[in-house]
């Protein structure tokens, strides 16, 4: 089957011939012809399918005609986070080249003029995440009773996150006359249940997950200890075949740690995390797609659905809590049938993450040694007795707060400007929230949209104050 047979304009064509396809994907055979028909589709597919193409390809068609009022989208589609719909944003450009259709992007983390400014002019397509679209519905900046189509996407994700109550109350604002289609990575009960509210008499198209990333990207792990992290993943990334790199941490906090650790080592290397600016987010990213930067340390955020195709190698230098993450973050390399390599440190207390691992993948990842095993130990030992001194220290000043002083050791002065930049991002994105006025919406601005990834031990950081108090001897 062609493209050409699905019933698409010469417009949409011609873009998707630019786009260099020559085959549709199994998604988007079954959906195009089926959305153009304007019937409503229940779709079980993940990113990586060409599910985007899918519904993007024939919304440009059906929005052909008709033209969009003040304020009044006359389609919407949903996506749980800033980056998916950026990526959606960005397919509508590449296919819509031919077409003369409006849109705007609505994501939390950027300002709010430019985003008002499209609307007041009339849109085609709107693309939100929900609590930015409905920070803008509150402030009357925009109606939803003009959508005629509307997409849900990525709705296991959604519910994931928590924004399901929001997806509801901005569906009970759209006309009940309007095409609905719902895509979903897996298909539970419950989201079912959710799809039955939102969908009339769906077509039901079902296709696999793409070709699963173990195929195309071979994955090793590497034996170290906790001090040998950094010193082995330098090493590793001096190999010639690292052409450029995700490299995933935990924790926001380690993410800036090590991306002062790598700089200051000659890297070139940038960060990627939810504290930070929508902005310097996407500007980030361009760089990396671009070039100008080979290595990007990020948390979880990165780990789904972006798509840049190219990127040679995945580090995972903590061994990620939650099984399905391993598979998320090693999924951005290795794409559209390219070859691609995942590495990951592990150390002796991730034995427990590593069986959930082999769980999800049905396999257990083979080890490698590390050529220069010897100087990566040494220097090791010399982290850690650089750690010794400067936690006995700093013993007196910061009592028992000193958790982290280990961690910190080899990049103090980078890592306070990273901290001094990160402080900086926390506080222009706060900038930009509106102050929450009750609790659902205080909710949904701190899932808009990191998920919390801390899971920090005992006193964490926060040490109370009385705690470096110091004891009065008891008189006898
Ligand atoms: P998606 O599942 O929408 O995230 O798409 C995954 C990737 O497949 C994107 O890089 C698309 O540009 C690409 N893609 C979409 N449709 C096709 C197609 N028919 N042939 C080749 N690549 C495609």
């Amino acid at each position: 089957m062609t493209f050409a047979d699905l019933g698409l304009s010469p417009e949409v064509l011609k873009a998707v011939d630019d786009s260099g396809y020559t085959q549709p994907t199994p998604i988007q055979e079954k959906a195009i012809p089926t959305v153009l028909m304007g019937r409503d589709v229940l779709g079980t597919a993940q990113t990586g399918t060409g599910k985007t193409a899918s519904f993007t390809l024939p919304m440009i068609d059906i929005l052909a005609s008709g033209q969009a009022k003040s304020r009044m989208p006359r389609s919407l589609i949903l996506e749980p986070t800033r980056e998916l719909a950026a990526q959606v944003a960005d397919n509508f450009e590449k296919y819509g080249k031919y077409s003369k259709l409006s849109m705007a992007l609505l994501i939390g983390g950027v300002s709010f003029g430019d985003q008002e400014t499209k609307l007041d002019k009339g849109v085609d397509v709107l693309i939100a995440t929900p609590g930015r679209l409905l920070d803008h519905f509150e402030r009357g900046k925009v109606l939803l009773n003009g959508v005629r189509t509307l997409v849900i996407d990525e709705a296991d994700r959604m519910m994931d996150m928590g924004f399901i109550p929001d997806v509801e109350r901005i569906v009970s604002l759209m006309p009940p006359l309007r095409q609905t289609l719902f895509f979903s990575a897996t298909m539970s009960k419950d989201m079912r249940k959710l799809a039955d509210k939102f969908l009339m008499n769906p077509k039901e198209i079902e296709v696999e997950a793409p070709s699963s990333a173990a195929e195309t990207v071979k994955q090793v792990m590497v034996r170290v200890t906790r001090n040998e992290k950094r010193p082995a993943l330098r090493a590793m990334l001096k190999k010639e075949e690292v052409k450029n790199s995700f490299i995933f941490c935990n924790r926001k906090k380690d993410v800036d740690i090590l991306l002062g650790s790598l700089n200051k080592h000659g890297f070139s290397a940038g960060a990627l995390h939810g504290d930070m600016t929508q902005s310097s987010r996407m500007e980030t990213l361009a760089k990396f797609k671009a070039g100008e930067l080979n290595h990007l340390v990020c948390s979880d955020v990165a780990a789904r659905g972006i798509d840049i195709s190219n990127v040679s190698h995945v580090f995972n230098f903590d061994v990620p809590i939650h099984s399905e993450d391993y598979v998320h973050r090693i999924g951005r390399t290795g794409r559209a049938g390219q070859e691609g390599h995942a590495y990951m440190l592990t150390t002796k207390s991730d034995e427990k993450f590593l069986a959930a691992i082999y769980k999800t993948i049905g396999k257990e990842i083979p080890v490698v040694e590390l050529e220069n095993k010897d100087e990566i130990s040494a220097e090791a030992s010399e982290i850690a007795s650089r750690s010794r001194s400067s936690s006995k220290g700093g013993k007196q000043q910061r009592g028992r707060g000193s958790r982290n002083s280990r961690e910190e050791a080899d990049n103090s002065s980078s890592n306070q400007n990273n901290n001094n930049n990160n402080r900086n991002n926390k506080q222009a994105s706060m900038k930009d929230q509106k102050p929450a006025n009750n609790q659902n919406r205080r909710r949904r601005n701190n899932r808009d949209w990191d998920e919390d990834d801390t899971p920090v031990l005992g006193l964490g950081d926060h040490v109370p104050a009385f705690f470096n108090i110091p004891l009065r001897k008891a008189s006898s």
